[in-house]
């Protein structure tokens, strides 16, 4: 029965029921055409309406301003890994067309496993032009052990580059549980006051965010700082398959002429001009995901919006880490992510040992507790507390490890 099971995945994950409900209705009937919303033409006229409508309800409940687009692409979170390289690099050669390869420097903050990966990535295409990436700050510098992921680096540690073809960050690292404060006076936030100016004034340093794993689960400070914002939707959103993107409009760059004075060459498909130019139909999109999308933004939306996620969140994540202090208390766990970045969305804990692990994880499959343990790379629990998570579900997470904790101390 689907009501005795707490999915706590990482994602994909829970989504509403009412939503769930209503989706399956479309999957067989879409709108009274007789026809079921994957068997639709993406060229119909109601699909063409989907697609304004998944646009406009995302600009509304995330107040996107006009100067930014909301495009919808496929690849997910690691396509864009490869996406923001080759579009910020081509915006860059058509700005500064004179610079030689290696003046050029792409600027990553490494909080998490995520960042880490878009790094890699970005290292290996810019690469290719003679490019570097230059690493603002690294988490693991911070940490005891020196190899994992615990918090936020203080600010006076970061070295921005000069003035890099722009800056790059993860807002919720999903793997370790470290997110960015949306306090901004917390020495966990994002320094957003102090980013480096753009040389000759013309426009800012793009910033760039992940926001995957945290998208749509509370407001987005400074959001129109930023150049790009993405998120794959199989978080917060929908199922999987359908990438957003809120890009502001001088990022829709014409790459083929940038490849032309020596960028390294973008692949259709991943320039977003391919998708602005088209409203975001070059080709077939995907559909589904792009429906479930926008019945679960409209559920959002008709529930106080993100505001009402905020409160609901910010209640969540704090009844959960509560019971996690009580564990480290009792001597049974151990919360690796100092207090200030501690992930309202994925709660990561290890046990005092393997056998207690294994002890948690037995209870918790056999309590209806699903997706508790931690991404293989390294181990230990996760709770994933995203937007479909109930407070009631919460509840009873919490009440069961409360018990756990109780029968052992
Ligand atoms: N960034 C973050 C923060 C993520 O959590 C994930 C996936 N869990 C990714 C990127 C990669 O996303 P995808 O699987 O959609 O490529």
């Amino acid at each position: 029965q689907r009501s005795d099971i707490i999915n706590l995945a990482a994602g994909p994950s829970q989504l509403p029921l009412q939503v769930l409900e209503q989706a399956a209705l479309g999957l067989l009937n879409y709108e009274g055409t007789g026809i079921g919303i994957t068997e639709l033409s993406h060229r119909s006229p109601e699909f063409k309406a989907l697609t304004d409508s998944l646009e406009n309800s995302i600009r509304t409940i995330l107040d996107v301003p006009q100067t930014h687009s909301i495009l919808f692409v496929q690849g997910g979170g690691c396509g864009q890994f490869s996406a923001v390289v080759y579009n910020l690099l081509a915006r860059h050669y058509l700005l500064y067309p004179d610079l030689k390869g290696e003046e050029r420097v792409a600027d990553y903050v490494v909080t998490g496993s995520w960042s880490k990966k878009a790094a890699e990535e970005a290292r290996m295409i810019a690469a290719s032009c003679g490019a570097r990436v230059n690493v603002v700050a690294d988490a693991r510098e911070n940490s005891q052990s020196g190899k994992s992921f615990e918090g936020v680096p203080s600010h006076d540690k970061w070295k921005f580059s000069a003035a890099p073809a722009y800056i790059y960050y993860c807002e919720n690292e999903t793997v370790d549980g470290v997110q960015f404060s949306d306090d901004l006076q917390s020495p966990a936030s994002f320094p957003f006051s102090s980013l480096p100016a753009s040389p000759d004034g013309a426009a800012p340093i793009p910033l760039v965010g992940d926001h995957s794993s945290s998208f749509l689960s509370r407001p987005i400070p400074n959001l129109s700082q930023h150049a790009l914002i993405y998120a794959g939707a199989q978080k917060n959103l929908g199922p999987s398959g359908l990438t957003v993107l809120i890009v502001r409009k001088d990022l829709l760059v014409d790459t083929v002429a940038a490849s032309k004075l020596g960028a390294p060459v973008t692949p259709t498909m991943l320039a977003y001009k391919t998708y602005a130019d088209a409203a975001s139909l070059p080709n077939t999109p995907p559909m589904f995901s792009m429906y479930v999308s926008l019945l679960a933004v409209k559920f959002y939306l008709e529930r106080g919006g993100l505001a009402a996620l905020r409160q609901r969140n910010e209640a969540k994540q704090r009844k959960v880490y509560e019971v996690l202090d009580e564990g480290v208390a009792a001597g049974l766990f151990h919360g690796n992510v100092q207090a200030a970045s501690r992930s309202w969305m994925n709660v990561t804990f290890t046990l005092s040992s393997p056998e207690l692990e294994k002890a948690f994880i037995t209870v918790a499959q056999e309590k209806g507790l699903r997706g508790v343990k931690g991404h293989r790379s390294v181990g230990g629990i996760r709770l994933s507390l995203y937007n479909a998570v109930s407070e009631d579900q919460v509840d009873i997470v919490v009440a069961l490890v409360r018990q756990f904790i109780q029968e052992r101390s």
